[in-house]
């Protein structure tokens, strides 16, 4: 039987407007044009890798909805958890109390993070585990009495939407309204293969004493373009920032989960970071929550009679009990048996459809890291992000029931760890039927 919101879904008329059509009325999408872009797909439902459109479409969801879906959407196992969380305590004030959950997700995730983290700091996304993450490295030095300002990032870095988290990541068209608001960074590029020697040296330069923090997206520069570079670099790096005593912090709110082939991405390095920031696929995708770790000299640089010293920061749901929840369950099915091999068969398939990839002319640059397969569609003329080889690309794609959401010219599959052989197969075809596409 058709229930009137799924008729009026399928029948949009001024008296009955279809969901889109109410959503048009009343919202405002993130990085949405909303004069020009079309009405959004209202989805129902979802289950493991696939979406369920109003309309009876299904999408395959080959970028984990943002990142952040890492073992299947709806997955029973969460929903029990955090269902049975919610009849028992779904929130408490943070300052003050604590509860099981917030306790027992520090307790689990600090031994399986690079050894010197010591101590976690709840929040509410990634851009506040990256914004507590600056202001711990800020205070760090003002509470020692040497303060230092500088931040050294990456050219075309993400670390997230709020102030802080934009002044440290790339500039670019998305910060040019607000760049008189930001605080000045100095930025090296991203040492991809062949340039590691150059960017050494520039870093080199650079790691002065005045340099309070370096903040990296370890190996792979999500947002910026899927830009891949190898842990020994990184590692040389971390070295030369060490020696004049900046706090490294490691963003791993994207390469965080599996998503790399290992835990961590932190985990390919010889050296640790000082600070981590984790969020996305922390809940598996089921709710919003971000951790900021540090080591213990940080947290100790806190400690003292001068109230003056503690860190002033939090959000209304600091540490929710739910959400936390949600992370201890996502937890759970991350460091199953199952999922190892999950990661293992997901990036064997990547690595056989590379082969056929770099046979496409209209593809370069074919790069992987564990379950992330990116490489750039050729375009002629540019590869803006504004570049419409973008739209096509997407829209191709959605039309055949795959969701992807390239970054510019950059195509990209972050499946959830649960798409089958099958899946990922039709997916694989839809995009090699793009392919031939853009070379006709
Ligand atoms: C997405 C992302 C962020 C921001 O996280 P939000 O939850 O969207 O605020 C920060 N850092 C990296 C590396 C990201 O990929």
């Amino acid at each position: 039987m058709l229930s009137n919101s799924t008729l009026s879904n399928s029948l949009p008329s001024s008296n009955n407007p279809s969901l889109a059509e109410r959503d048009k009325a009343v919202i405002w999408h993130p990085f949405t044009q909303m004069q020009t872009a079309p009405l959004p797909i209202p989805i129902v439902r979802a289950e493991g890798s696939v979406l369920y459109g109003a309309n009876g479409q299904t999408y395959l969801d080959m970028i984990s909805s943002w990142w952040v879906n890492l073992h299947g959407h709806a997955h029973p196992y969460i929903a029990e958890r955090v269902a049975a969380q919610l009849r028992t305590l779904e929130h408490v004030i943070f300052a003050g109390f604590t509860h099981e959950p917030a306790v027992e997700l520090a307790e689990r995730l600090l031994p399986v993070l690079p050894s010197n983290q010591a101590k976690v700091f709840y929040s509410d996304n990634g851009s506040t585990a990256v914004e507590v993450a600056l202001k711990m490295a800020f205070q760090y030095w003002h509470n020692l009495g040497q303060p230092r300002q500088k931040v050294i990032a990456l050219d075309g870095a993400y670390h997230g939407d709020t102030f802080g988290a934009m002044a440290v990541g790339g500039r670019s068209a998305f910060t040019a309204p607000f760049a008189p608001f930001l605080f000045d960074v100095d930025y090296i590029p991203a040492p991809v293969p062949g340039q590691e020697e150059a960017v050494l040296q520039l870093a080199e330069s650079l790691f002065t004493e005045d340099v309070a923090a370096f903040i990296v997206e370890p190996l792979v520069q999500g947002a910026g373009g899927m830009i891949m570079y190898e842990p020994d670099v990184l590692d040389r790096l971390f070295q030369l920032a060490r020696r004049n005593g900046a706090l490294i912090i490691a963003d791993e709110v994207m390469t965080g989960f599996g998503r790399t082939g290992r835990l961590f991405a932190s985990h390919y390095l010889k050296e640790k970071p000082d600070l981590m920031c984790l969020s996305k696929g922390l809940t598996g995708g089921t709710m919003a929550l971000g951790v900021t770790t540090c080591a213990q000299p940080i947290y100790d640089a806190f400690l003292s009679d001068d109230k003056f010293k503690t860190l002033f920061h939090g959000h209304s749901f600091t540490a929710n009990p739910l959400a936390c929840t949600a992370a201890l369950a996502s937890l759970d099915l991350t460091l199953s048996e199952a999922t190892l091999a999950n990661l293992e068969r997901i990036a064997a398939h990547h690595a056989a459809f590379r082969q056929r990839l770099s046979r496409s002319g209209a593809v370069a640059s074919v790069r992987q890291r564990g379950t992330l397969l990116a490489f750039d569609l050729v375009a002629e003329g540019g590869t803006s992000y504004f570049n419409t080889i973008r739209d096509v690309a997407y829209n191709f794609l959605l039309e055949r029931g795959v969701l992807m959401r390239p970054l510019g010219n950059v195509l990209y599959f972050m499946p959830p760890y649960c798409t089958s052989d099958e899946q990922l197969q039709y997916a694989y075809d839809q995009v090699e039927a793009l392919l031939s596409e853009l070379c006709r």
